[in-house]
């Protein structure tokens, strides 16, 4: 890869015909057509938040470096920008008029109500570009390896940039395009950040089964995402179709996954409704996440739900009880070695060689306090757990 270092290109000369598109949220083009600035491998513009966009034009004022950026040498001879989208962004937005910055007297101006010598620094700063030529799997290799300023890229932006092609482009326009108006109902399962390619990162997971690179380089060049979106679609299906309430707990789970181990099985959703409501209103359920799985797996894995467990002071006081008792009666203090026949019959456990048990389980109605409770030796207890 041969890189050619280039520092006469002003901000004026990018912003000329720079083209934002709000709808998509990506810089398009600048440099009177020759520069591409947001190629499909790079991520959406995310700098749009009133303090990195203006970051950037308090830099370029104060006469602060903006860092180097790196074009790519395309072969019809024009440009992309391979690191450095984010800040041209930024200046090309708001030399455009789409943002104001505020001023030492604390008051908004946009760029053409900045004062003209201010305007003129802006416009006459000069970039530190880095122009690559290189074949395209030596750029991708390399741009994977950069470290962009400011935001690194997460694991799916730098997957989309590995696999970019036709695939890429129509799951972005699906999956990280804000504007869906299907983001609000998926929103209730998945959780994370649709510009940031969390949406279809779980889209990719779920119908990859997690082998997401594996599925995006045998895709990379189909021009269509139909068996992406149809099991993504039927997931959520599924899901709501099972679940009619949403609750906040459900957001993140892996509703793939449960998805084809449950998905076979019938539900009625009225019982499932019912049992939700009991359990999310249970003082003894710690974890309302696992409440899904749970119902799902038809309500035996009770370890999913962290019922809430036997406190110290409850520990101490039925180990003291259940110790004196057994000394005055020469026998075990763990009730069920006192059952049995072999050496621990008469043993005495210490306290630390013991654990609490519901004598009635949580699932059968025990409650969790002293009443419910019995000590046991690790071993009895595991046992008993087991079952
Ligand atoms: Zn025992």
């Amino acid at each position: 890869m041969i890189t050619t270092l280039v520092t006469d290109i002003t901000i004026e000369d990018i912003c000329k015909g720079f083209v934002y598109n709000e709808y998509e949220g990506k810089g398009l083009f600048g440099l009177s057509g020759k520069l591409t600035i947001q190629p499909e491998y790079q991520r959406n513009y995310i700098y749009a938040d009133g303090k990195k966009d203006v970051a950037v034009i308090d830099s370029i004022l104060k006469g602060y470096p903006l860092g180097l950026i790196y074009f790519n040498t395309t072969p019809d001879g024009n440009y992309e920008v391979l690191d450095g989208q984010q800040r041209i962004t930024s200046f090309g937005r708001y030399v455009t008029g789409k943002f104001a910055i505020t001023d030492t007297n604390g008051i908004p101006r946009y760029f053409s109500g900045l004062a003209e010598d201010l305007q003129k620094k802006i416009m006459e700063t000069k970039l530190t570009i880095y122009i690559c030529d290189g074949s395209e799997s030596e750029i991708k290799e390399w741009f994977k390896t950069i470290n962009i300023v400011g935001v690194p890229l997460n694991e799916q932006e730098l997957s989309n940039a590995i696999h970019s092609g036709p695939f890429v482009t129509k799951a972005k326009e699906e999956f990280s395009n804000s504007q869906n108006a299907n983001i609000q109902k998926w929103s209730a399962y998945i959780s994370g950040n649709v510009i940031r390619q969390d949406y279809l990162h779980t889209a990719l997971d779920w119908v990859s089964k997690g082998n997401i690179d594996n599925y995006m380089s045998r895709h990379r060049h189909d021009d269509n995402i139909t068996e992406l979106k149809a099991y993504f679609n039927s997931v959520i299906d599924w899901v709501s179709s099972v679940f009619r309430d949403v609750e906040s707990e459900m957001k993140g789970l892996p509703w793939g996954e449960f998805y084809e181990t449950y998905h076979a099985k019938a539900y009625d959703p009225q019982t499932v409704s019912d049992k939700l409501k009991e359990l999310y209103s249970d003082f003894y359920v710690k974890n309302k996440k696992g409440v899904y799985e749970y119902i799902l797996g038809g309500c035996i894995d009770t370890k999913l739900l962290d019922i809430r467990i036997f406190d110290d002071p409850t520990k101490k006081t039925v180990y003291t009880r259940q110790t004196e008792e057994a000394r005055n009666n020469n026998h075990s203090n763990c009730p069920l070695c006192a059952l049995g026949n072999d050496n621990n019959k008469n043993r005495i456990w210490k306290l630390t060689e013991m654990d609490a048990d519901h004598v009635t389980a949580w699932s059968n109605g025990g409650a969790t306090d002293i009443t419910n409770c019995q000590m046991l030796c690790k071993t009895h207890n595991r046992a008993k757990g087991n079952k």
